[in-house]
């Protein structure tokens, strides 16, 4: 049991530990929380090679967290047992490249990895403090049905989550409203995501509100959700490395919020030998255009085949953005500032001429992305969601001799079988679980998209 502190990337609040850093999501003073400092874990890394994946998960978290050892372990094996592969996260080779499948949890997209650990965390901290929470979600699609099935039928848990009305697949709605557990909530709000993320938002700046309440977050700034990412990056390298001979690898990662990618980043920077992280978005590309030109500048969401990273702020960025300054809280605070006035901001580019030396990144189209997984379908008989495609186009594009490549395969082609419609010209993407949501009975309230309508609804049923 470590006393690892964390602190805001704003520079403004005192440490906290990690169960408080858990429950507060968002610090206070509008930033990001971090851990004081990264461990390292280069001396380890021979140690660990050949751990199971809950046992992987236990040496890297406990390293982060102020819970007893047996406590975590508990925790942890809690958290897995509810997948499907006994590997949890395996390692498939395909073609040149490795995919490493994240989609084997109960909602079948790779947001269970995190918030199947992160529902028992807070279960556990509650039960400890006698404290309840009540967590407020915005959702595009995947995270909101994975914090859902994170928390159903916990005690002193309520779920409120809003999703835009009829603009979510209906099968992604399915698998939030179809769970009618007591504590559950579903909202679809006549409006867009936008409205959505700006509704909780303001809920969660209201601090009076957020403190009566104990509103508590699930996105992917609560720090235990990059946390238990991390893991993976380490499995998966230590599987490939075993079996190819190679030294180092480099990972493809299918960006949004850029969760996934930072848990990539502090692997990177606790010495797992990464010798590049290939960021992938799709039209929506903010973050491509930053780490090949310096630029941060926002542009219009645009709906594309992976929704899932249909995202312009990215709302992990801030936390890569505060290690890019050097760990200069007023800087990053400047910066930030400068970034919501314009609607812009810039880092000078390195003597290479880039951002990162770290990082690549590319953005994929439609066309590229449905061409990828006919590909894939017909050359290697593996189907790739689209997600996954637009990592693995651009994963191709920086194939490297002495670095394979891992695409990370963040959710299973059945949960987005119109696009494997699409590619293949066959009905190919099917899943049990999804296929039996199809006459499941479902709850959901329809609100407006008004502030005072969410709050009410929320103050009447919080715990
Ligand atoms: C959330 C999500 C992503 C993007 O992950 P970020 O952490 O937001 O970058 C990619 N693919 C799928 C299927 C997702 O659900």
């Amino acid at each position: 049991m470590k006393d690892m502190q964390y602190i805001s990337t704003r520079g403004l609040t005192e440490p906290i530990g990690f169960q408080r850093s858990v429950m507060t999501g968002l610090a206070r003073d509008g930033g990001l929380l971090l851990p004081q400092s990264i461990p390292t874990a280069a001396a380890s890394l021979a140690g660990w090679a050949a751990l199971s994946y809950t046992e992987l998960a236990f040496e890297i978290m406990r390293l982060y967290v102020d819970l007893p050892d047996a406590k975590l372990k508990a925790l942890i094996d809690r958290s897995y047992a509810a997948f499907r592969h006994p590997d949890v996260a395996p390692v498939v080779p395909v073609g040149d490249v490795f995919v490493l499948e994240l989609f084997h949890g109960p909602t079948l997209a790779f947001k269970d990895i995190a918030l199947q650990f992160l529902g028992n965390l807070f279960s556990d901290i509650l039960e400890q403090t006698g404290e309840k929470l009540n967590i407020v979600a915005a959702t595009s699609g995947d995270t909101g049905s994975a914090a859902i099935h994170g928390v159903r039928g916990r005690p002193r848990i309520h779920i409120f989550v809003m999703h835009p009305h009829r603009r979510v697949s209906p099968l992604q709605e399915r698998q939030m409203t179809s769970v009618l557990d007591p504590n559950v909530f579903n909202i679809a709000v006549n409006g867009s995501f936008d409205d959505c993320q700006g509704i909780m938002k303001r809920l969660f700046s209201d601090l009076p509100f957020k403190d009566r309440y104990a509103l508590g977050a699930v996105n992917s700034v609560n720090w235990a959700r990059v946390l238990s990412q991390i893991v993976y990056y380490f499995y998966a390298a230590f599987r490939v490395m075993e079996k190819t001979g190679a030294g180092q690898v480099q990972f493809a990662v299918p960006t949004g919020n850029f969760g996934d990618i930072l848990a990539g980043y502090i692997a990177w920077r606790m010495g797992l030998p990464i010798s590049r992280l290939i960021l992938a978005t799709n039209e929506n590309d903010i973050l491509s255009r930053f780490f090949n030109t310096g630029v941060y500048s926002l542009g219009q969401v645009v709906p594309t085949l992976s929704p899932s990273m249909d995202i312009q702020v990215a709302s992990n960025f801030e936390r890569y953005l505060y290690y890019r300054l050097h760990e200069d809280a007023a800087a990053l605070r400047e910066t930030m500032e400068l970034f919501g006035a314009t609607g812009s901001l810039s880092v000078p580019l390195n003597e290479n001429g880039r951002v990162d030396d770290l990082i690549a990144a590319g953005a994929v189209n439609t066309a590229q992305t449905l061409d990828v997984i006919r590909r894939y379908h017909a050359e290697h008989g593996y189907l790739l969601d689209p997600h996954t495609a637009v990592g693995v186009f651009v994963g191709e594009r920086h194939l490297s001799s002495s670095s394979p490549t891992i695409c990370l395969a963040t959710a299973h082609p059945a949960k987005f079988g119109q696009a494997i419609r699409d590619a293949t010209g066959q009905d190919l993407g099917h899943h049990e679980i999804l296929d039996r949501l199809l006459d499941a009975p479902t709850r959901c309230e329809v609100l407006p998209a008004d502030e005072q309508a969410i709050r009410d609804f929320v103050s009447n049923r919080a715990l």
